[in-house]
């Protein structure tokens, strides 16, 4: 495995199919699922670990971001990286980028009216890795189902030469989703955190027993949430998977039903996916014990 901070050294290293898995690095199982599922499809796996300032409106919510790149660069390797690219900011933004990338639509609400600039950030981030690593494949978690969306739609309007995968979220077994912010919760914040995934499972319950309409699935969502005590959510909306098109009913392909709650000072995000074809919802993978993100050192 090489850890490399440059694009004509990532590209030197790929020989064949080439699969990219973009992260921030503080790497935990759900990563680790889409470095697998990376190897099990190409000859070079690429992991990028780069905060990318420009997806950040908070300054320290940047600043406190977990960065441990000796711990991500071990992980990587154990679940069968080739490469790890780890650019300085420097590198990426020797000046503030003039060309921003912007997908109109599926950006604007949720995600992107809660987080303005967001997804311009990523974006644009992530046309810049596609090209320069110029990858076969691209692997995305649908734990950001609407980032997943924003991005399939960069590339088939840009008709970028890449195929973009989305894989399930990986949970704790007790259901929170996984994410490196989640090391910010202290252990009270943390147990208050799972009613997140906890009223997604309920409405995921009644959307297969047969609830296909946007208010009755938001609705106890946000009634679990508020049984809970002193969470207040950004949003709880029903958006359909391919474009985060916000939708009154589930009839006809992938949706997901989508909460954004702050726990304490993290801003935390969960979605359940809901497949209306076959009426069932894809609850991600539970892990059996506690995640790497909690081992000491
Ligand atoms: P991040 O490092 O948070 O920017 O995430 C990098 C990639 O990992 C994105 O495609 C995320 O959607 C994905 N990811 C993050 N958390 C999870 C999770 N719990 N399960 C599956 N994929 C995830």
């Amino acid at each position: 495995m090489r850890v490399v901070e440059t694009f004509e050294a990532t590209r030197a290293l790929s020989e064949g199919r080439t699969g990219l898995v973009p992260t921030m690095g503080f790497l935990h199982e759900g990563h680790l699922s889409l470095i697998e599922a990376a190897r099990d499809a190409n000859e070079t796996v690429v992991v990028s670990v780069f905060v990318n300032p420009l997806q950040f409106g908070e300054p320290d919510d940047l600043a406190s971001y977990p960065r441990d790149l000796d711990r991500d660069v071990s992980l990587a390797a154990e679940a069968g990286a080739d490469v790890v690219f780890a650019p300085d900011e420097s590198y990426m933004y020797p000046v503030r980028p003039k060309t921003s990338v912007s997908v109109a639509g599926v950006a604007n609400d949720m995600e992107g009216a809660h987080r303005p600039g967001h997804f311009d950030g990523v974006a644009t981030v992530v046309a810049k890795l596609l090209s320069g690593v110029q990858p076969n494949a691209a692997y995305f978690g649908r734990k950001d189902a609407q980032q997943l969306a924003v991005i399939a739609t960069l590339v088939d309007d840009l008709s970028l030469p890449v195929h973009i995968v989305g894989l399930p979220i990986v949970r704790e077994s007790d259901g929170l989703a996984l994410s490196s912010r989640n090391v910010r919760l202290s252990p009270a914040e943390r147990a208050r955190a799972l009613v997140l995934s906890r009223s997604l499972f309920e409405a995921a319950g009644s959307f297969e027993a047969g609830e296909s309409k946007a208010g009755a699935l938001t609705g106890a969502v946000r009634a679990a949430i508020a049984a809970s005590g002193d969470i207040e959510p950004e949003y709880v909306e029903l958006a359909r998977a391919r474009d985060a098109a916000i939708v009154d009913e589930a009839v006809e392909g992938e949706y997901f039903l989508a909460v954004a709650a702050r726990v304490g000072a993290t801003r935390l995000i969960d979605n359940i996916t809901l497949d209306a074809d076959h009426g069932s919802a894809d609850r991600g993978i539970h892990l059996t014990g506690p995640s790497m993100l909690y081992e000491e050192g």
